[in-house]
């Protein structure tokens, strides 16, 4: 496979055949992110020529050693691609990979809302089954500060454009990233953006931060403070709180994550809140991650 740089995927990905379509993200300029800030990983469009020939390496293998059944677009906003770029990529993935289930990819409320209803209505027809989305916060302070290049609004209006397409909608959204001088707006707006947004996965990351971008350079200069592990559990107890969902897949289980939670909500609400509230009571180090096993 042609792979330029190190490839990102989305935990629930793991099992998919990472196709590249991409190289790097066309923003790159979210403050917290290091995924993408190597020169060779400048953002630009892979021709369709190298994007086939990696599919034709992947039908040999669903043809001789096992079937793929997913699929999962990289990079960082792959549905920046031109409608019509996806729909040949989409095409072949149909015609060379016929056991692939699902093709996911990641895209952000800009490239979402590039693409019209139609748009959007065509690629689903081709294939295309999720959109992973960062959203990060629902507080436009917070999106502004770490140059996010939307707004809450817009996470929202590209939540109805995917839900109204048919396409399943996942969204990220960070504990931590409004330090702790916003911690509790960034919660409590987060929480309103869910119920806004509705959609069926949630996965709430921890922030970290990673040497070389902009905001660890904030944090060295004293311009910017994590919140504690309690501080972070409390945020994630004020999403789940303070959301209203309809039917959602509520993820807390990433690696960098203090504790891991699976809930689904809202069955799962109150079980979720009462272990929150246990641990923010009890306050015992001993049952969180230890920092040195939390990732990105
Ligand atoms: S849009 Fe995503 S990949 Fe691009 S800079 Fe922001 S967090 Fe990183």
């Amino acid at each position: 496979m042609d792979y330029i740089g190190h490839l990102f995927r989305p935990p629930s990905e793991a099992d998919s055949l990472l196709l590249q379509v991409t190289v790097g993200c066309s923003h790159n300029g979210c403050t917290y992110c290091g995924m993408y800030r190597d020169p060779e990983q400048r953002f630009r469009l892979k021709p369709l020529e190298v994007v086939a020939r990696d599919i034709e390496e992947a039908a040999a293998y669903d043809r001789d050693v096992e079937p793929i059944r997913r699929v999962f677009l990289c990079d960082g906003d792959a549905l920046v691609l031109p409608t019509r770029r996806l729909l040949d990529i989409l095409g072949l993935l149909r015609e060379r990979l016929p056991h692939a289930r699902r093709v996911g990819i990641y895209g952000d409320a800009r490239t979402i809302l590039r693409k019209d209803d139609g748009e959007l209505a065509a690629l689903r027809e081709a294939g295309l089954g999720i959109v992973y989305h960062g959203a990060e916060s629902g507080d436009d302070e917070v999106l502004r500060r770490v140059d996010k290049g939307s707004t809450a609004a817009d996470a929202a209006l590209a939540a109805a454009a995917l839900r109204r397409a048919g396409i399943r909608h996942s969204v990220m959204v960070m504990l931590g990233i409004g330090g702790r001088e916003r911690s509790r707006e960034h919660a409590e707006a987060t929480a309103r953006l869910l119920t806004a947004m509705d959609p069926p996965f949630v996965g709430a990351l921890t922030t970290t931060l990673v040497p070389g971008t902009p905001l660890f350079t904030e944090a060295e200069a004293g311009r910017f403070t994590l919140p504690d592990p309690w501080g972070m559990l409390a945020e994630l107890r004020e999403l789940i709180a303070g959301s209203t969902l309809t039917r959602c897949r509520f993820h807390a289980n990433h690696a960098s994550n203090y504790v891991p939670l699976s809930l689904n909500l809202p069955a799962d609400r109150d079980v979720g809140l009462a272990r929150l509230d246990a641990l923010l009571r009890e306050r015992d180090r001993s049952r969180l991650k230890p920092e040195h096993w939390r990732g990105l």
